[in-house]
């Protein structure tokens, strides 16, 4: 058995790497080869604490297992740990025998950073300049860095809800040298791309806030309950996900859908317009929406192309197991 901790996943994931295995991926449950498990979420009743699994099979990269691992509130006061805590195993589907345990946390980032990439790449204008984020917490900062290089944007525009926190995206837009601004919500209507990261529970982006031709990426809905934007925005957009069955009970579509305002089949899974059977985007105006729910494969997939980074790198551990 292979492990791959936590503190060596930042020197061998790239963001290349992590943006492959997640659009391979997509492409696979989208042709029936993988597909993820029912997703088991506990309150444990300690610690206040989230735990659960999100697990799958990918027949076309072989990669079998789950990952482990919740939220635990508590943690970072009074322990000096990040609250969000995840373990990756991987399995060889030949045998069933535990193949690889990976560090999961920085994973996370790098895996939800990377399917709203590959959302830009095949749904946004190929001309899209300003880039908008809504969110400015932890894994604001991770997609804000890989959304640009999607594209050649010359300018992001932030809005957050804590407007103290929007230093952190600033930031990555400084060290990546495309000028910053701040904006009011109505603001997000110059942008060409908008991502929104945040954990709301009521929708801060609403359907007026977004330009015709826009792309947006909504990607901190992953919960019954959370909404980042106005339901009326599904309705006027086109709207792909990674899975549909998780979009429309825990994503942002759960709520244009309890609203009869679309159905579940106006959702289109990302794999098909990654394999082509799906046109994607079909006019300059239209306005593609994908909600990005976060499913176990893409876990599967860059803990799986982690521990081949590791094994070449001779940093993995092998353990007799
Ligand atoms: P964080 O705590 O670091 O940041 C939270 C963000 O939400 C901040 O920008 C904050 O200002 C904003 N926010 C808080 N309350 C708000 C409100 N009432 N209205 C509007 N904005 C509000 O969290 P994070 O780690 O950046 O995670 C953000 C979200 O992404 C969470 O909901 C998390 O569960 C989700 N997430 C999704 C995936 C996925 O695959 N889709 C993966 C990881 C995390």
């Amino acid at each position: 058995m292979l492990i791959v901790p936590e503190r060596e996943i930042a020197n061998l994931m790239t963001r290349q790497a992590a943006f492959e295995a997640v659009e391979k991926v997509f492409a696979a449950m989208a042709a029936g080869d993988a597909y993820n498990f029912p997703v088991v979420r506990e309150a444990i009743g300690h610690e206040d604490a989230l735990y659960g699994f999100k697990g799958g099979f990918d027949r076309a990269g072989l990669t079998l297992g789950l990952k482990a691992g919740g939220y635990w509130p508590n943690n970072l006061e009074k322990r000096g740990l990040i609250n969000h805590q995840s373990t990756v195993f991987l399995f060889d589907p030949d045998t069933g025998k535990v193949k690889a345990m990976v560090g999961g946390n920085l994973l996370t980032a790098l895996r939800t950073a990377a399917a709203s990439s590959v959302s830009i790449k095949h749904l946004a204008r190929p001309d899209a300049r300003v880039l908008g984020m809504v969110g400015a917490g932890h894994q604001a900062t991770f997609q804000l860095r890989a959304a640009l290089e999607q594209r050649s944007f010359d300018k992001v525009i932030g809005w957050n809800y804590h407007p103290e926190m929007l230093p952190n995206i600033q930031k990555v837009a400084d060290e990546a040298g495309v000028p910053f601004e701040t904006v009011e919500l109505n603001g997000m209507r110059q942008a060409d791309v908008i991502i929104s990261i945040t954990s709301a529970f009521a929708p801060s982006l609403m359907a007026d806030h977004v330009a015709p031709g826009c792309h947006v990426a909504c990607m901190g809905t992953d919960t019954k309950g959370k909404q980042e934007v106005e339901a009326a925005l599904l309705a006027r957009a086109t709207v792909f996900t990674d899975e549909v069955a998780q979009s429309v009970q825990i994503g942002e579509a759960q709520h244009a859908v309890a609203q009869g305002l679309i159905a579940e089949s106006d959702v289109t899974q990302i794999g098909a317009v990654i394999n082509g059977t799906h046109p994607g985007r079909d006019s300059d105006d239209q306005i593609t929406l994908f909600d990005g729910t976060g499913v176990g494969l893409q876990d599967l997939a860059v803990a799986a192309s982690v521990v081949d980074l590791a094994v070449q790198q001779g940093i993995a551990i092998t353990v007799d197991f």
